[in-house]
């Protein structure tokens, strides 16, 4: 990040100096060759060009055409950005930036001494869907998955796909023992939902609360080895803090 900030004021840096000296370069060349003087030469020698005119049209044109060519490009970086960080096909918040998300929340997090949260999810035996139904039908499945969970997630947490049926939430200011609570509400909603193919969906979950001076890989693999239990325990349910053994919490 600070790398990043770096590099684009090396780059700003560059391109004024670069401007400085095209400047120059053109200002030479202006009146090294008495350019100005040849203009007003040829005005006079053609008096229906009207020098003035001609010099005042370009001096508002050129910023007008600058300010809608700033706009456009603006307007182009906003969907290029957005697109580079949303998945395109729940609109979810994609793997790239639910990462640097996460590790913007756990310096928050470190630095404050607040708690934070984390819960992984993977969708249960989700190959079968799209081996009865289709892949477009897998598609479908996912995005409601998406459409359910977003409506039920606070607006300062971040709901993101980081894979092809997994998903993870990052819960702010949480408790592991309420993010417990939140993961086991979604695992409700999933299961309780009619898809549409005949049978439920179900997910199995892994929680994770950041410990002191943890690194983000570490939450990330606590929460990943309980998403695992809830998988070999039978899926369909939620590991989290309470879950420190291993055994079951729903
Ligand atoms: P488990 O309960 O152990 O997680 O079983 P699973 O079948 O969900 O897991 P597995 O890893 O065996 O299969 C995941 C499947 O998800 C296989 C892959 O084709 C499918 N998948 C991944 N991304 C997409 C996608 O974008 N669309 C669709 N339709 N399917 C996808
Ligand atoms: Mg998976
Ligand atoms: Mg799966």
């Amino acid at each position: 990040m600070d790398n990043h900030k770096y590099l684009n004021k090396r780059r700003l840096l560059r391109e004024f100096l670069l401007s400085c000296l095209i400047l120059l370069i053109i200002f030479y060349i202006v009146s090294r060759l008495d350019l100005s003087e040849k203009l007003y030469a040829f005005s006079r020698a053609y008096e229906v060009i009207d020098l003035d005119d001609m010099l005042f049209s370009l001096g508002l044109f050129l910023p007008i055409y600058m300010a809608i060519f700033a706009v456009r490009r603006f307007g182009e970086l906003t969907i290029l950005v957005r697109e580079s960080s949303t998945d395109s096909l729940t609109g979810l918040i994609n793997h790239r930036r639910v990462q640097a998300l996460l590790a913007q929340e756990v310096s928050r997090a470190q630095r404050f001494r607040r708690p934070l949260s984390v819960v992984l999810f993977d969708i249960d035996n989700f190959k079968d869907v799209n081996d009865s139904h289709g892949h477009p039908v897998g598609d479908a499945v996912l995005r409601q998955v998406a459409s359910l969970l977003s409506s039920a997630v606070r607006s300062v947490d971040y709901l993101a796909r980081t894979g092809g049926e997994e998903f993870m939430l990052i819960a702010t200011e949480t408790e592991g023992a309420l993010a417990q609570e939140v993961a086991e509400r979604m695992r409700l909603i999933l299961s309780n939902a009619d898809f549409g193919i005949g049978r439920p969906v179900t997910a199995s979950f892994g929680v994770s609360q950041l410990r002191r001076g943890e690194t983000v890989a570490a939450l990330l693999q606590r929460a990943d080895e309980r998403l695992y239990w809830s998988k070999r325990d039978g899926r369909n349910r939620v590991c989290g803090i309470k879950n420190d053994t291993g055994s079951k919490s729903a």
